[in-house]
């Protein structure tokens, strides 16, 4: 049984992850082991850099790159920059990068890292120059072969695309041809791959297909609500809506809006790339957060940050199916609840993996000098969500517990055989 805590405060994020893995690992009798190991973190690099503005003045920023597992492969995982960026948020966010990987069976370990920044407070020039200093001050601890950051909140192809030239720069002139993959998610003339952009969006959108199978739900007609309207949210919404559902309510950093009759997507996307946020877009209603919670649909997909979902706003929902964008969006007690009201949830660590999928697409393309049609990797990325699905579903049905509990069943049953094969050097 998961303890009660006052979730709705700010909250170790890295305990909730805590929480998760060991109820996992008591069900699944976790070799002890291996469970030491996985409990922590492998590496943990935080950096402090100078970077000088517009103005001439030098500011210092803190950045972090945690390094979880790199059992299943090279460390990998996305660059966020926000005001709440910690060492916390970043353990937590890189183990779930380690236990993504190996449930959709991709050879990558987990890792993340970022800025503790607001991007709004700085000219495009100065988020080059932050990006591009704080590259140089990893260093060698990111790498092709090693560890391979991607975007995240706030961040995006060209910030890769920056990422990647520091990168080259400061490698031998040899060495540049073969080491594209350092980074992915790039732009498409940059080594990037056709359909990184909406990967994480249709993920999430192969696994509500994949449920609504298994359900005899049909999408056409369907409503949704989404919370969040960045690349996640933005895709998310227009994939649903090409099925033919609805888009009744969303919610961003600038407000919440509701239209019964249904919210155009790809209009809305365009309002947010012209004006920062969905406030303010033609033809809706202002609502506020509560309201945009308690707002009757089918489905609810949380595309923002974490900790939304939580003992406050889990009894507002009234929807059967929560498909996780975002990383973290519930918190232990917002589970239970959820379990209680019999609304199923599709797991972050399952739902939102088709970003890490496409990524390892790109940086395949960029070792063998090819690139894919984006028939061909829309149709292995559905592949590998469907399989990662199925095992998650079985897990569920083996172990009769929760989709979450089960997702992290498949994980650590994966993990523990590359340790339980490999064994401990020395
Ligand atoms: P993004 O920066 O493109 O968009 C973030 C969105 O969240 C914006 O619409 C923003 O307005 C909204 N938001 C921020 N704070 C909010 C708040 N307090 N309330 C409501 N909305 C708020 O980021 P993204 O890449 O779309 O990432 C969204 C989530 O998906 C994150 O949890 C991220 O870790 C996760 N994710 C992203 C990827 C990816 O490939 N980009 C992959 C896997 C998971």
């Amino acid at each position: 049984m998961i303890e009660r805590t006052a979730d709705t405060q700010p909250h170790s994020l890295y305990e909730d992850v805590s929480r998760q893995f060991n109820r996992a690992a008591d069900l699944m009798e976790l070799n002890p082991n291996i469970r030491k190991i996985l409990a922590m973190t492998m590496n943990e690099v935080v950096v402090n850099f100078p970077v000088r503005m517009e103005d001439g003045r030098i500011e210092m920023f803190t950045g972090y790159r945690v390094q979880h597992s790199n059992a299943n492969g090279p460390f990998k995982g996305g660059l966020r920059f926000h005001p709440t960026v910690s060492i916390d948020e970043v353990r937590a966010l890189a183990s779930w990068m380690s236990w993504k990987g190996a449930i959709v069976h991709i050879p990558f370990g987990g890792a993340k890292g970022g800025i503790q920044m607001d991007p709004a407070d700085y000219s495009l020039k100065e988020i080059e120059r932050i990006t591009r200093r704080f590259t140089y001050a990893l260093g060698n601890t990111i790498g092709p072969e090693y560890d391979i950051p991607a975007p995240d909140v706030n961040t995006n192809a060209q910030i890769m695309a920056w990422m990647l030239d520091t990168y080259l720069s400061t490698v031998p002139p040899h060495d540049r041809n073969r080491s594209l993959h350092v980074v992915t998610g790039k732009p498409v003339e940059s080594g990037g791959s056709l359909g990184r952009n909406k990967a994480t969006g249709q993920g999430v959108v192969f696994c509500i297909e994949r449920w609504a199978e298994a359900n005899d739900f049909s999408l056409d007609g369907a409503t949704f609500t989404v919370q969040g309207f960045g690349n996640v949210g933005s895709w998310v919404g227009r994939l649903m809506q090409q099925l033919g559902a609805r888009l009744v309510a969303v919610e961003d950093v600038t407000g919440a809006i509701a239209g019964a009759g249904g919210i155009d997507a790809e209009a809305l996307t365009e309002h947010v790339a012209k004006t920062g946020g969905v406030a303010g877009f033609p033809g809706t209603e202002v609502i506020d957060s509560e309201a945009f919670f308690r707002t009757k649909a089918d489905i609810f997909i949380p595309a923002a940050l974490e900790s939304q979902i939580t003992s406050e706003t889990a009894p507002w929902l009234n929807v059967r199916l929560v498909a996780e964008g975002a990383n973290g969006p519930t918190t232990p007690e917002g589970d239970l609840i959820l379990s209680e009201r019999k609304i199923h949830v599709l797991p972050d660590i399952l739902a939102n993996a088709g970003g890490v999928v496409v990524s390892y697409f790109e940086w395949l393309q960029n070792k063998r000098s090819e690139s894919w049609e984006l028939e061909e990797i829309d149709n292995k990325l559905r592949k590998k969500m469907n399989r990662g699905y199925d095992r998650v579903k079985e897990m569920s049905d083996q172990y009769k517990t929760d989709w979450r509990t089960a997702a992290y069943i498949v994980a650590l049953r994966h993990l523990e055989a590359i340790y339980k094969d490999k064994g401990i050097y020395p």
